[in-house]
């Protein structure tokens, strides 16, 4: 198990997945080897997927061969990248470690001033252990940083299984306890055929409490202009055709011109979205080509832009 790779060595030269014509070259090497540890490594062509409205293309890289495993110290190791996140967060509260194995909460960004400090009497109200699920304002940066640092170790892994056993995931149900959400009801990626499938029938079966990441194509950042608020923005991620030939439309929305001014210029790029997220019902929409369709509408609000991970292409 080991993070995908830019670089690789092979006959002792550095090769990089973004060299010219790498697809076509690499594909059928033998020998390649990681350019840290030497350990056998692997070439995976990049490849196209169509979403529905839109193709995208999977980036290439090096992978472990099967059965392989980094040498200790080397930086591809998912362990070393799990302790660095640990230790510059350096509040056991928020991540944890147990032997081998970390231990996040999972808490709900929110701009909620009232939920600064917590009270430590051990007869807690029922909104204090509601409030168990929410960042205090004192540690929200802290916070934020780790949460990025944990979207770009999964970016960087080949699937949810690679991250199971080695970083749990807690939450607090409605009576203070605790409890682990298991990575496949976290992390779901339009790069991969299922997952929106999945996490579809996920929201409408059942409300989630708890945040998870999506992971998707940025399609349009809009002001929506209402009578109310007048700097409210929606962010719309590209819609995912389901095998079964639903639709499934994923909306963020925010207000405040920074988190747009942080959005400005990444139509197309690739985005993963920390937030609580729930099912809004089945809407009409009309794509690019003028045809008219029904998509599952899934929506969060995002309160701070290091919620969104824009993932380097
Ligand atoms: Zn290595």
């Amino acid at each position: 198990m080991g993070l995908k790779m830019d670089d690789a060595l092979y006959k002792g030269n550095k090769i990089n997945v973004n060299d010219d014509g790498a697809d076509i070259k690499y594909r059928n090497l033998q020998n390649l080897q990681c350019f840290n540890c030497s350990v056998p490594v692997s070439f995976v062509h990049s490849h196209k997927r169509d979403l529905g409205e839109k193709i995208i293309t999977i980036k290439r890289y090096f992978r472990l061969k099967q059965n392989m495993y980094h040498k200790e110290g080397c930086k591809y190791t998912i362990n070393g990248v799990l302790y660095n996140i640990y230790a510059a967060c350096a509040d056991g509260d928020l991540i944890s470690k147990d032997n081998d194995v970390f231990v996040l909460r999972l808490l709900l960004i929110t701009d909620d001033e009232k939920l600064e400090g917590s009270n430590r009497s051990s007869e807690k109200s029922e909104n204090e252990k509601r409030n168990l699920n929410y960042i205090t304002i004192g540690s929200k940066e802290k916070y934020l940083s780790t949460i990025t640092g944990v979207m770009k170790l999964r970016d960087r892994v080949e699937s949810n299984t690679d991250l199971e056993d080695t970083l749990k995931l807690k939450f607090h149900d409605w009576n203070g306890n605790a409890f682990f959400i298991p990575w496949k009801h976290f992390y779901f990626d339009a790069d991969n055929d299922n997952d929106y499938s999945r996490l579809s029938k996920l929201l409408t079966k059942e409300k989630r409490y708890h945040p998870l990441c999506i992971a998707g194509y940025i399609r349009s950042v809009l002001k929506i202009n209402s009578e109310n608020q007048n700097d409210l923005y929606k962010l719309k991620l590209e819609n995912v055709l389901r095998a079964d030939g639903k639709w499934v439309s994923i909306d963020l929305w925010f207000n405040g011109t920074g988190i747009n001014n942080y959005l400005a210029d990444t139509e197309g790029s690739k985005a993963v979205i920390y937030t609580r997220f729930s099912y809004k019902g089945n809407q009409p929409w009309t794509s690019k080509a003028g045809k008219d369709y029904i998509s599952c509408v899934i929506a969060g609000n995002i309160n701070n832009y290091r919620q969104i991970l824009l993932v380097k292409p």
